[in-house]
């Protein structure tokens, strides 16, 4: 099969519980659900496309703990901003301006700051994997257009350089699902318009593959599925925890995962005691299983119930999304999919890390 033409589409967010509003993808020879890993894009596309866990990238979540603790320019920064934030729009605003000249601070409050740093990496730029070296890859980020319509930009990329017939792999990156997953939720008029309007745009991808190459063969892999949030939960330490942060823990609070830095088991044991009434504490098995046993990625995790966000959080402060991912990766709602025009013989339901096998055959 090497000489023939390979599309691989990668699809953000694009759930197996919506099969029925995509008939082109499920029509394909082989579809099957695929479990994602645990956490958010940085860690789980790389899954996808290089077969690594986070224990052997090294890396979970957007942002990691600084070591050592926090720069000082960093702390002066947090400090001075502190001082002006007299309310949370304020706050949220001074927040805004940061990111705008360039600091990656998304909305962590200026007390925690110092402790973490944003982690610049993607698989589609890291060409990490053995597919990605030798693709050609075709990414949202040259997309201009808003957050919520960029496929338009890509799609037309990827058609074209199936016209030029240059290349035998290409791999796209398409987004705009999951974002409008975000603004108005999985099951919104919106969110299911975008996914017949999807459907025609793969479809047309592949009659185009099939018009340069007759044998040419797509795959559509996705990272993840989507719940429809409708419950929030507002973090509220107990107090013998809350004076031990900055010193004895630490945390970052994401949409969807908490992760706790504490010194000591005992101090654990008390974290997981409070951290199991706000979600599911990430057992050590479990742990084992996703690959995230580095401690360095939390002494405890604790992930939301399906549909839940903890709000605010460092991510997107008080902004509620409608739609989020990142719950626990083995929810129906979570659900990836895997579809390949090619017949081929796969277990009934794979991991995210098994993917890179199969995009390979
Ligand atoms: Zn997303």
């Amino acid at each position: 099969m090497a000489d023939d033409l390979h599309v691989i589409i990668f699809v953000d967010g694009l759930g197996y519980a919506w099969l029925d509003r995509t008939p082109f993808v499920n029509s394909l020879e082989t579809v099957r659900p695929v479990r994602p890993g645990i956490g958010y894009s940085i860690n789980i596309q790389t899954e996808l496309f290089s077969g690594e866990l986070p224990d052997e990238l090294g890396l979970f979540c957007e942002y990691r703990r600084r070591s050592p603790k926090g720069s000082l320019s960093y702390r002066s920064l947090a400090a001075a901003m502190r001082a002006f934030s007299w309310n949370r729009r304020l706050s949220a605003l001074q927040h805004k301006v940061l990111t705008r000249l360039g600091l990656p601070v998304a909305q962590i409050p200026f007390e925690y700051l110092s402790e973490f740093e944003h982690v610049g990496y993607s698989v589609f730029t890291e060409r990490r994997g053995p597919i990605l070296p030798q693709a050609r890859i075709v990414s949202w980020t040259e997309s201009k257009r808003p957050y919520g319509d960029r496929d338009v930009d890509t799609v037309e990329s990827i058609l074209a350089s199936l016209r030029e017939e240059q290349d035998l792999l290409i791999v796209g990156t398409l987004v705009d699902i999951d974002a409008i997953g975000h603004i108005f939720g999985p099951g919104s008029f919106e969110h299911d318009s975008h996914l017949e309007l999807l459907d025609q745009r793969l479809e047309q991808i592949y009659s185009t593959a099939r018009q340069v190459n007759e044998r040419a063969r797509i795959t559509i892999v996705s990272d993840h599925g989507q719940s429809k949030v409708d419950k929030a939960t507002e973090l509220r330490l107990p107090v013998d925890l809350r004076r031990e942060l900055g010193t004895r823990l630490s945390m970052f609070v994401d949409s969807t995962i908490i992760r706790f830095w504490s010194s000591d088991r005992v101090l654990d044991a008390e974290v997981k005691g409070f951290a199991s009434s706000i979600g599911t504490v990430v057992s050590d098995a479990d742990r084992k299983r996703f690959g995230i046993e580095n401690v360095d990625f939390g002494t405890v995790v604790v992930v939301a119930d399906d549909g839940t966000l903890f709000h605010p959080n460092f991510m997107s402060g008080y902004h509620m999304p409608r739609g989020m991912h990142g719950y626990w990766p083995d929810l129906e709602s979570q659900t990836a999919l895997f579809a390949d025009s090619a017949r081929f013989e796969m277990p009934d339901r794979i991991v995210a890390s098994d993917v890179p096998r199969y995009l390979q055959l």
